[in-house]
């Protein structure tokens, strides 16, 4: 059976058990509301999409989750949804390959992502996600609500002047975010590429229009630029200073750091990769070198800050729907607390994206993005693999 047939009996298979319209009510044994709060055996009621109220209703429910715990739907921040490997299992397109082709690519990549339990992501970024987008908040096609930076801006894209009509057109062409990357990947480096002038004009620029900016940036002077730009959001970080950690903390910058996923998929999936662009044997030894530096850095960040440490993944190829990978690393590898994590990829993700009274938390008013898990996370963390209903705004994706 090609993909494209799979594809689509999943789709008719799982979903839409309920309309949107139907009352609901799931009962939580555990329910992590997204916020650090925790309560016990709670019913959940939700209906036109959006939860009613969460109380100690008596049963029958519909959804009866007694043994399991409940969860808002989770939020990554970074992913870059059309990213697949080729008919030869290679990081790259295939000969010919049509813009149609790396649609359903991204279609395959975005059902993976929301049956793992992410039911909003944040694509950073190609012009065809948004086409994405826009079919799935058609109502049909599964997958996560999507954002998306439309495709990013670099030190290429031009001098200052050119950069503020580039937002300018991005804004108008639907974008949901500005991604730009102010220095150069890990695999050459990561110095800063952008002058000073050119970051400030994009985040300036953005600002102004109401958008968000997410900022691809190594290290203490890079870093420190963007944030003086008045930048949103950091992507990588990896290597700066205790000053860095100051000033993010003081300033409310998000951070979004990839200590786990992003380096294991990479070491993992080493031959479809090397050889390609900088994917070199220097660009892997750069980022073996990163991803220990890339720990040492968060532990310090954690230890001395108050630092809004947002969940990402910079998901691509091979990665998709292994969103929580990243979060297991975080706690396993990198210290941070269970709770925290799980509110960094719930109610704080859905802060950065200034959706935070909408996702991100299971609370009344709030979308009905509700998952369940078999097992406890906050006693073990890989239970949060075990994903066996997905909600997205009402209508159950997933329920096994
Ligand atoms: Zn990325």
């Amino acid at each position: 059976m090609n993909k494209v047939v799979t594809l689509a009996l999943l789709f008719l298979c799982s979903s839409f058990s309920f309309a949107q319209s139907e009352q609901l009510t799931i009962r939580a044994g555990l329910l992590i509301d997204g916020t650090g709060a925790t309560s016990e055996n709670v019913t959940i009621k939700v209906e036109d999409g959006i939860i009613q109220s969460i109380d100690n209703g008596a049963g029958p429910y519909d959804f009866d989750f007694s043994d399991k715990t409940v969860l808002p739907g989770l939020i990554d921040t970074h992913v870059h949804i059309t990213a697949h490997f080729n008919s030869q299992g290679r990081y790259e397109p295939d000969p010919g390959q049509t813009p149609a082709q790396t649609l359903l690519y991204a279609a395959e990549n975005a059902y993976v992502t929301l049956m793992a339990g992410f039911t909003t992501i944040q694509s950073v970024g190609r012009a065809d996600d948004k086409d994405l987008r826009d079919a799935i908040n058609r109502g049909i096609l599964p997958g996560p609500h999507i954002l998306t930076s439309l495709a990013p801006v670099n030190v290429n894209s031009g001098p200052p002047q050119r950069l503020r009509e580039i937002v300018q057109q991005h804004h108008e062409d639907g974008a949901d975010v500005i991604k730009m990357f102010a220095s150069a990947s890990i695999r050459d480096g990561g110095h800063q590429v952008m002058s000073d002038d050119q970051i400030e004009a994009v985040c300036v620029t953005a600002n102004e229009l109401g958008l968000r900016t997410v900022v691809h940036a190594y290290g203490t002077e890079s870093i420190a630029t963007v944030i003086e730009a008045g930048c949103t959001q950091i992507e990588h970080g990896n290597r700066y200073s205790d000053d860095i950690i100051e000033l993010m903390s003081e300033t409310g910058t998000y951070y979004d750091p990839h200590l786990g996923l992003l380096y294991a998929n990479y070491f993992d999936n080493r031959g479809k990769f090397i050889g390609i662009g900088n994917y070199t044997e220097e660009g892997y030894a750069a980022m073996e070198e990163a991803r220990s530096i890339g720990y040492e850095t968060f532990k310090r960040t954690l230890e001395l800050g108050k630092v809004k440490i947002v969940y990402g993944t910079d998901a691509l190829a091979g990665a998709h729907g292994r969103n929580i990978e990243e979060l297991i690393y975080r706690v396993t590898e990198g210290g941070q607390g269970i709770m925290e994590a799980i509110v960094s990829a719930t109610s704080l993700a859905a802060e950065s994206l200034r959706m935070d009274t909408e996702i991100g938390s299971v609370a009344s008013g709030y979308n009905a993005d509700i998952i369940a898990i078999d097992g406890n996370p906050l006693q073990d963390v890989t239970a949060l693999r075990n994903v066996r209903f997905v909600m997205k705004d009402g209508s159950v994706h997933k329920n096994n």
